[in-house]
């Protein structure tokens, strides 16, 4: 027990807390942060990062002229980033959310380190000292002095209704999953703040298990159509005019029945081009596409001939003289697939694409047998879609999945162009790893209930099941969910 004289005579004062102010701890909180070049065309990261956004929680940027958090439901966002966290942490009574990091075996990760202060700091001698879980990751440096910390210079991010003091020393800390060694379970990286004899817990790093490798298949299959769609005439601008599409001569005419003067030229439907536009996306996307999946620890793998050559298959989908809405009955996959016509214009087919995708999956499992992965199938035109059966508006999908649950396993890349994303490949074999929109509000899909874990402001993240410009990286939750696809996916190690 300390006794303090009414006097303040020091010889009766000894370790009177007051004086041991300076060389206390300060308040702050310790994250881990993705550096600012992760997606960079040049370097390819092989890791995975997630955290929770402040934009996700706070409202910080504006959609539609208001300023709002970027997920509908931040509780529950919350709730998401606590769940699977070994050990959680609350320092100075500070909810707490700590970051993830997926990282094989043999790979390492460079990340920033971002102190958040929760007083005022001043350099002392305090060292954060980083301790992990297990012997199979590696920590440089060990330790790092909070002051070289603080003499990045202190920063403020706004949050809306609140400001946050931090400062942020880049790329400072690289975490290296050693060769020889994995784990089965989820490890962490904990951070201590210590100064003397006082040591605080001041933030964490889960770091992702990654005992357990998939691979995941990737089949493409090239579509060739043989034969000619008529479209019956119809009332075109006052005249009754028809169309009519012919493989084998690649072209696509309106004929005018009334009046031939007023017939429209054929014009190419470049069948072959389509298609080689589709091998050369395919490939070139390749390296950004084993990246993407590379954060949920899973290999993509394009099956190839040999090391350079990819192995395209072939089905054949031959409509000979088919004429819209005409019976017909010559099998799988060709009766489905007529079926689900509902009209053609010069460079395109207008489809119930659910119906079209299944109509080729029947023909292509005629000749190849249905194996674990995703294939994919190159459309040699374009295919579109009426926004509901009968209406006049028609959506185009660049790509499109079978359905949004695990079982799903064909991809119809249906409308190439030159602003193509990068992501589209991606983000369908996605859907048919039972991923839905990252923005999606619907509960249902071929009759079968959703779930949506969250849902974001469409268009405002960098999520890969988002419709935005730049789209790059799949949340610790959806890593989760795409490593559940055991219909398609197979253990490596
Ligand atoms: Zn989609």
């Amino acid at each position: 027990m300390i006794t303090i004289s009414e006097s303040g005579n020091p010889k009766n004062s000894i370790q009177i807390p007051a004086l041991r102010r300076p060389l206390t701890i300060r308040q702050f909180l310790v994250h881990f942060r993705r550096p600012s070049d992760y997606e960079n065309n040049n370097v390819t990261k092989e890791y995975g990062f997630d955290w929770l956004r402040d934009e996700y929680i706070y409202p910080v940027e504006s959609v539609n002229r208001r300023t709002t958090p970027l997920c509908t439901d931040v509780e529950r966002l919350k709730g998401e980033y606590s769940r699977d966290v070994t050990d959680p942490i609350r320092p100075y009574g500070v909810d707490y959310y700590p970051a993830w990091l997926s990282l094989k075996e043999g790979k390492e990760a460079t990340l920033d380190l971002e102190v958040e202060a929760l007083e005022e700091l001043a350099e002392n001698a305090t060292a954060l000292i980083f301790e992990s879980s297990t012997p199979h990751l590696q920590i440089e440096p060990a330790q790092i002095n909070l002051s070289e910390i603080l003499q990045t210079g202190r920063q403020t991010k706004n949050l809306g209704q609140t400001t946050r003091e931090y400062y942020l020393k880049s790329q400072s800390i690289k975490i290296t999953s050693c060769t020889g060694g994995t784990f089965a379970e989820h490890q962490q990286i904990k951070v201590f703040a210590q100064c003397g004899a006082q040591r605080e817990e001041v933030g964490k790093l889960m770091v992702y298990h990654n005992q357990d490798i998939y691979r995941l298949n990737a089949r493409f299959v090239q579509v060739n159509f043989k034969g000619s769609i008529h479209m019956p005439p119809r009332q075109v601008a006052g005249m009754m005019a028809g169309n009519k599409i012919d493989f084998s001569l690649d072209t696509t005419e309106m004929i005018v029945d009334n009046n031939p003067a007023y017939s429209v030229a054929p014009k190419p439907i470049g069948m072959e081009t389509t298609i080689s536009n589709w091998k050369r996306y395919v490939e070139d996307t390749e390296e950004k596409a084993k990246q993407k999946f590379t954060q949920a620890l899973i290999e993509y793998t394009p099956i190839k001939k040999n090391q350079r050559k990819y192995e395209y298959r072939k089905v054949n989908v031959n409509l000979k003289k088919f004429k819209i809405g005409e019976n017909t009955e010559e099998g799988p996959g060709i009766n489905r697939i007529k079926r689900s016509i509902t009209s053609i214009s010069l460079d395109s087919i207008v489809c119930d694409m659910e119906e079209f995708l299944l109509g080729l999956r029947e023909i292509y499992e005629e000749e190849y047998t249905d194996e674990p992965g995703v294939t994919f199938f190159l459309m040699p035109m374009v295919i579109r879609y009426p926004k509901s059966p009968g209406s006049k508006r028609i959506d185009h999908f660049d790509g499109f999945a079978e359905d949004v649950f695990n079982t799903g396993r064909y991809v119809m890349l249906a409308n190439y162009h030159d602003q193509l994303r990068e992501m589209t490949l991606v983000h369908e074999a996605a859907h048919n790893m039972g991923l839905v929109h990252s923005f999606t509000t619907v509960t249902e899909d071929n009759g079968r209930p959703i779930v949506p874990e969250h849902t974001f402001v469409r268009g405002t993240t960098e999520n890969i099941m988002d419709y935005s410009l730049s789209t790059f990286s799949f949340w610790k939750y959806q890593w989760d969910k795409l490593r559940q696809d055991n219909h398609d996916l197979e253990l490596i190690r």
